[in-house]
């Protein structure tokens, strides 16, 4: 079977919007293009007249977007809208999500690389890992990029673009602030992938992207943050639907907020933040020879310790939402409801009475998922 290059797909994506540049200037075109997307993709199946009444765009500028949506083979038509008697009949247009694909990696892993070739909803048709045998600095981008290169040739489809969730503060342009545990310090990450794969390269921080796959692909609410928990603790943020950056883009960095006074020496230096009471490791030490219930109430008391961490934090920006990603057997019990009554008994009624703490939908996928919704969003405006 052949399969179109992924250069073939860019000049196609591009050479689509070219034909119809004749009215609109190229942003405005690029929005509503978008907007339409953004219908197919979260709506399903719709007429040109419905996506013109739902987008607020005429029917001619529905009729030419569709027509070029179709030519790149982004939609196709389905038929007939079924249950009408009167007028033309109208004809279903959908997105094709199956006909384009998304390479993500997951960095959030001290010791290994994991990877997938994702469809544009999200779900993984081929799975890589690779251990990162403790390659740091450039050694670790040579290494990422022969990854990501094996990734891409297994795609099935086209590719249209390759997501990175990486540790560190990374900028909205996809370089990495700085990742000390991977010796990268102001790295271009996702330039100098750009360049290498001559494909569209995002990279944003592994929380964050944990962030982006609940909320597109795992229903979560458009006010929410989820907290990581694992060998650290990171968290990324949602408000009204859209990621917070941050004035330094290190919006999350929960996990380095000091709860207990003169607490344990801290990887970032200091004593006693979060990530000393809550990392996956710290939490195995907690319980480590005891009881069942005795296990419990040390997890309480870290739910607890949490839950006073994250009350601020919920009641400034009124969040719907905290879910927890990392290891249930430690995270989905007594912690877990310690942390909710304490977060209900800090915050205003009004703050705590719809409030949910639950864990994360999409497990150990969910930074990879997130990956690809940074591709996702920046390629076709989908998010
Ligand atoms: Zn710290």
């Amino acid at each position: 079977m052949s399969t179109p290059t992924t250069r073939t797909v860019r000049r196609g994506l591009g050479a689509g919007l070219r034909a119809t540049s004749k009215v609109l200037p190229e942003h405005a075109r690029a929005h509503n293009r978008s907007l339409v997307l953004q219908h197919l993709f979260h709506e399903g199946p719709t007429s040109r007249a419905d996506l013109a009444r739902a987008t607020s765009l005429t029917r001619v500028t529905i009729s030419d977007l569709v027509n070029v949506l179709l030519a790149e083979g982004l939609v196709e038509e389905l038929g007939v809208q079924p249950g009408r008697r009167v007028g033309k009949p109208a004809i279903l247009v959908g997105m094709r999500t199956d006909a384009y694909q998304i390479v993500a990696v997951d960095l959030s892993d001290d010791a290994v690389m994991r990877g997938a070739v994702m469809t544009l909803t999200g779900e993984a048709v081929v799975r890589r890992s690779l251990p990162v045998a403790g390659h740091v600095g450039d050694e670790l981008v040579d290494l990422l990029t022969r990854f990501a290169r094996t990734l891409i040739s297994a795609a099935t489809r086209p590719v249209i673009g390759v997501g990175v969730g990486s540790p560190g503060v990374v900028d909205g342009a996809g370089r990495v602030v700085e990742a000390p545990n991977r010796q990268w310090t102001d790295l271009p990450l996702a330039a100098i992938l750009t360049d290498r794969l001559a494909l569209p390269v995002h990279v944003a921080n592994d929380a964050n992207s944990a962030a982006l796959g609940e909320y597109t692909y795992g229903g979560a609410a458009d006010s929410m943050l989820v907290l990581t928990v694992g060998q650290g603790v990171g968290a990324g943020v949602m408000v009204d639907g859209s990621r917070v950056h941050g004035a330094a883009d290190a919006a999350g960095e929960l996990g380095h907020v000091t709860v207990v006074e003169d607490g344990e020496q801290c990887a970032c230096g200091r004593r006693g933040c979060l990530e000393t009471v809550l990392a996956a490791p710290a939490l195995r030490r907690a319980v480590a020879g005891l009881d069942p219930a005795a296990a419990d109430e040390a997890l309480a008391g870290v739910g607890r310790t949490l839950g006073a961490a994250l009350a601020p934090v919920v009641g400034a920006l009124n969040l719907g939402e905290v879910l927890l990603s990392g290891p249930a057997d430690l995270l989905d019990g007594a912690l877990r409801s310690a942390a909710l009554q304490t977060l209900t008994d800090r915050t205003m009624p009004a703050t705590a009475a719809g409030l949910r703490l639950r864990m994360a939908t999409l497990d150990e996928d969910v930074v990879l998922a997130g990956a690809a919704v940074l591709v996702l969003a920046a390629q076709l405006g989908v998010s």
